[in-house]
């Protein structure tokens, strides 16, 4: 049976959030909009946190550290959280080079201006600003190299990032994609759909999917993972991903389509107060 996409309206989100202890949040879409909070969601999460859940962001950027998140969420209004809450691509990214290079082993991170370093063995593409041919003949020369293996990691595939009026700068997706190309040989990709990401989670706090609630706004990255990995999915109408988009896919034959589906919908995570309220 597919996933049914009700809204989630307060008697059923008094359930749903009743049998879970842990919500992990997108950002970008969810919680704000550039650099305005969603209106309401900070006393939301601030419900949440009073309840006595554990709350987690999970983030497609790669351009900020857990320290900036922990500031942004402050800033805006949200409920201080600590930087070890916070689960951005690039966090995940050093964490799984740590693990898959050897020690002293180096990356070439698009961004960084670098001559051939020996003591490179992976080629890592995330948000660049910067990014030129000459980065792509940087990284095609380390992937290339034929006295060792050189891996070649993405942060996120998201193609294309939102601005307002329906505006959009290509996202990091685009970036990978050259190097893809140009490589012959596909990423190991770090962001949502990603499990390594959650795993990241996992990894750091005892986390029982079967009572973890993903909220994002992106079907393809946010509502993927969390379906793929067990948890409950709620899509919030605040950001990318249209109700229309989940009518396609629930009108579709194509079985990879069904994980697109979230299990409930919210026009903005403010709906979800009331069933906070005592
Ligand atoms: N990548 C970049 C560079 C961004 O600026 C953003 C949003 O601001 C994203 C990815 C998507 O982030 P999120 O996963 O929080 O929606
Ligand atoms: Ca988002």
């Amino acid at each position: 049976m597919g996933r049914p996409c009700r809204q989630l309206e307060a008697a059923a989100a008094r359930a749903v959030l009743g049998a879970a202890d842990t919500l992990l949040f997108d950002c970008d879409g969810v919680l704000w909009r550039g650099d305005a909070a969603v209106a309401g969601a900070p006393g939301t999460l601030a419900r949440l946190e009073a309840a006595g859940k554990r709350l987690c962001y999970v983030t497609n950027n790669s351009s900020r550290t857990r320290q900036a998140y922990a500031d942004k969420l402050r800033r805006l209004g949200f409920p201080a959280a600590a930087p070890r809450q916070v689960f951005g691509s690039a966090y995940c990214a050093a964490r799984y080079l740590r693990q898959a290079l050897p020690p002293g082993a180096a990356a070439y991170v698009l961004g960084g201006a670098a001559p051939l370093d020996p003591a490179v063995r992976a080629v890592l593409v995330g948000f660049d600003e910067h990014f030129a041919y000459a980065k792509l003949c940087q990284a095609l020369r380390y992937l290339l190299r034929g006295d060792a293996a050189c891996l070649l990691v993405g942060t996120n595939r998201d193609h294309r990032l939102p601005l307002e009026g329906g505006a959009a700068i290509p996202g990091t997706g685009c970036l990978v994609k050259a190097v893809e190309v140009a490589a012959e040989r596909e990423a190991f990709i770090i962001g949502k759909p990603s499990r390594y990401i959650f795993d990241c989670v996992v990894s750091e706090f005892d986390i029982d999917p079967a009572r973890t609630i993903m909220v994002g706004d992106r079907l393809d990255t946010d509502i993927l993972m969390g379906n793929t990995c067990g948890l409950t999915t709620i899509l919030t109408l605040t950001g990318v991903s249209t109700l229309e988009e989940v009518k396609g896919h629930q009108e579709s034959d194509c079985p990879a389509r069904k994980n697109l589906i979230p299990d409930y919908y919210v026009d903005s995570i403010a709906d979800l107060l009331p069933a906070l309220e005592d």
